[in-house]
């Protein structure tokens, strides 16, 4: 039985486990996909206090070490479901294997945001991708369009102009929601279009990504644009279905808390993007990690 399950290995849940561990709690962390969260996906970081500029991997892998040097175990699962018995134990399903707790932590963060768009989840990682410091280099030479105007569109475009022959920015709006920091940099670049008040109406290609269509979004006229690939950065949607039966779920799916990080459920605690918030930020992220922990020790102190 450990004293704190943490859900996610992202900014939030790994700072929870540092603030855990320091009070002397028994945690385990459980991560499904990449340890740093969607971190990981940032090639270069330029908010977070304390360093000019880290690579997203590079700040995950110091979390990592800083929450494993404090003795939180980390295992790659993936968390089902949870229940809470009547005298208040946790047990966290994993499939094949469960975990009890006294307390929760859930910090899932969220996940990539699709168009809706028919055959997208056939062309994704075979012409359709999320992350330009992933997949990028797979592009050298080449011709991509990024769908997206805010810091992540901008952040990947600017990657992907170092090395592609053209990029597209197709933005819905008749502006870029990202900082002008990055949008002068890309405006700055030769290969580097920017097409505005346009949105994705069709894939293109029968068996490999050949390219998309796309409509004015005021004359509903359509332009054809022949890509090597596409990068999608219109935002994140979170996953916190399967714990709906101990928490309330906003209308976008996010679970309902406040700057104190509690739920509906006592000793499940709520950390980073997957709760409603208006900022969602690494430094704001590990904000919460810090008050979850200690809502959670103080919960099993009292
Ligand atoms: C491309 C990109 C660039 C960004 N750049 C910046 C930046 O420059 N500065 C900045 O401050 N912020 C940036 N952000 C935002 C920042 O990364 C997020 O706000 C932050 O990562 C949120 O942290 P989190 O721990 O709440 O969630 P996440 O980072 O999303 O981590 C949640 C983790 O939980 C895991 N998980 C979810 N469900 C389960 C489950 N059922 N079982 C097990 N594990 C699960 C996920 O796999 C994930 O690893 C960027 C985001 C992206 C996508």
């Amino acid at each position: 039985m450990y004293d704190i399950v943490v859900v996610g290995a992202g900014p939030a849940g790994l700072t929870a486990a540092i603030y855990a561990r320091r009070a002397d709690k028994s945690v385990l962390v459980l991560e499904r996909g990449t340890f740093g969260g969607q971190m990981t996906f940032s090639p270069k970081i330029e908010n977070y206090p304390g360093f000019c500029q880290i690579s997203g991997n590079e700040l995950a892998e110091k979390l990592v070490e800083q929450a494993l040097n404090l003795g939180a175990e980390i295992d790659m699962q993936e968390v089902m479901g949870i229940r809470r018995s009547d005298s208040g134990i946790f047990t966290v399903s994993c499939g094949e294997v469960d975990y009890m707790a006294k307390t929760v932590i859930l910090a899932t963060g969220s996940k990539h945001r699709l168009l809706g768009l028919e055959r997208e989840e056939d062309f994704i990682g075979d012409g359709i991708s999320f992350c330009a410091v992933c997949d990028g280099a797979f592009y050298a030479g080449k011709t991509v369009a990024v769908i997206g105007g805010g810091n992540s569109a901008l952040q990947e475009s600017i990657m992907l102009s170092d090395g592609c022959e053209k990029v597209y920015v197709v933005q819905n709006l008749d502006f870029l929601t990202g900082e002008e920091k990055l949008a002068a940099i890309l405006r700055e670049r030769e290969n580097v279009e920017f097409i505005f008040g346009h949105t994705v109406e069709e894939l293109l290609g029968s068996d490999t990504f050949g390219g998309i269509v796309i409509k004015d979004t005021r004359s509903g006229e359509k332009i054809r644009l022949d890509l090597d690939g596409m990068f999608v950065a219109i935002g994140q949607v979170p996953e916190n279905e399967q714990y709906s039966n101990l928490v309330t779920l906003s209308d976008r799916g996010y679970i309902v808390s406040d700057e104190n990080c509690l739920t509906d459920t006592e000793g499940l605690f709520v950390a980073g993007d997957c709760r409603t918030k208006n900022i969602r930020q690494i430094s704001t992220a590990c904000g919460d990690g810090a008050t979850s922990a200690l809502a959670a020790c103080r919960f099993l102190d009292r």
